[in-house]
């Protein structure tokens, strides 16, 4: 089997500006998908957290190296791919479209031998695996709300970040996160994300220990992005001396960038994101040089459906990996997959064994967040 041809599409949906009068525009793309058509009709599917001008630069650079590639050798043509473009966009927009390129040859070769991809990344750990609702702190004044209505709908772990948190003060942070306590209950994970790497974050290693020791007194599991993204050495300080777990890389793209993280245990978790670090090739590889490192990798997964049907199979391959990211409130997730997802009463996601992501796409969500039926007809050879 044969690659064919590599389509693309990127998701919008409409979004109002504030105000009296707010004109109604296209939201900025951050999410595109892949489709990947072989000679023998069928068709994987992938996704890449980037713009899709970016990725379809990238597809047109990319096209000499994968067109006619045999569509069944995930590793081998995905490492292609990189070994021939370092010297153009090495851990950028060329590794981000890869990162969707191995996904989609990854399902194709589910789908060709008929397993789930998890099998074929040597065996499955678990059948299933607790999902993390992700909210954000913008909305903070109705986030206890939020937090306990998504206990009903059956969470047991929940994660806050980003939004007001480190750019007030010490005693709004802390009424926050006390809020966020009382709302869940003692019994479920809470986490708390500085997201440190938006831009012009002002804090350094003193606030970031100082933050991570109350954190400790509200039984928070882990304190995630707690400092600038580069600042390797601070993070390798602030492990050693944190009560709580430090957790960090979802901007560090390709397995080679994460070996100083994992060799001087600079966190406790680390989290690529599989749309965006080189796809699920390179995400394994990570998350068995952590493992071996004494580090667990639990994926990031601020991205779409397919992100999260790829994050589920890479959790079912390795040892460590017990929870994903679940984005709450994003039509990405919750809208573009036939029959959306379910929690079990456990409050966990099922894996799927079906071949490959294990995925079917809903295919009018598609063309309305695509704009257009073009996604959609690739799509319907699968
Ligand atoms: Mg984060």
């Amino acid at each position: 089997m044969r690659i064919r041809e590599i389509r693309s599409a990127g998701l919008r949906r409409p979004v109002t500006e504030s105000g009296e009068g707010g004109r109604t525009t296209q939201e900025r793309c951050i999410y595109t998908l892949i489709a990947i058509i072989t000679d023998e009709g069928l068709t994987g599917l992938g996704s890449v957290y980037t713009d899709d001008g970016l990725v379809q630069s990238a597809l047109a650079v990319l096209e000499p190296l994968y067109r006619g590639e045999n569509a069944l050798e995930p590793e081998r043509v995905s490492e292609k791919l990189r070994q021939h473009t370092f010297w153009l966009g090495r851990g950028g927009t060329i590794t981000h479209t890869i990162s969707g390129i191995d996904i989609a040859l990854w399902d194709l070769l589910g789908q060709a031998t008929g397993q789930p991809i998890g099998r074929l990344l040597g065996g499955r750990y678990r059948e299933k695996v607790k999902p993390y609702a992700s909210v954000s702190m913008s909305n903070h004044a109705s986030l206890p709300d939020k937090l306990r209505e998504l206990r009903e709908q059956g969470f047991m772990a929940f994660k806050m970040g980003w939004g007001p948190f480190g750019r007030q003060s010490k005693t709004f942070d802390e009424s926050i996160v006390r809020a966020a306590r009382e709302a869940v209950g003692a019994d479920v994970l809470l986490m708390v994300d500085a997201g440190a790497s938006g831009a012009f974050w002002k804090h350094g290693y003193k606030w970031a220990l100082r933050t991570a020791q109350m954190l400790a007194d509200y039984d928070v599991d882990w304190f995630e992005e707690p400092l600038k993204p580069d600042a390797l050495h601070d993070y390798i300080r602030l492990r050693n001396n944190s009560p709580v777990a430090i957790s960090g890389g979802e901007v560090l793209t390709r397995r080679q960038s994460f070996l100083p993280w994992l060799q001087n245990g600079a966190l406790d978790i680390v989290q690529p994101d599989i749309t965006k670090v080189g796809g699920i090739s390179e995400a394994r590889r990570i998350g068995w040089t952590a493992q071996d490192n004494g580090i667990r990798l639990i994926p990031h997964g601020w991205n779409t459906a397919v992100g999260l049907a790829a994050d589920l199979q890479l959790a079912s391959a390795l040892p460590d990996t017990d929870l994903v990211e679940y984005l709450i409130d994003s039509p990405y997730i919750d809208e573009l997959t036939a029959g959306g997802w379910e929690l079990d009463k456990e409050g966990m996601l099922a894996i799927s064994d079906a071949p490959g992501l294990g995925i079917e796409l809903d295919l009018d969500a598609v063309a309305k967040y695509t704009g257009g039926e073009d996604m959609c007809r690739w799509l319907s050879a699968r």
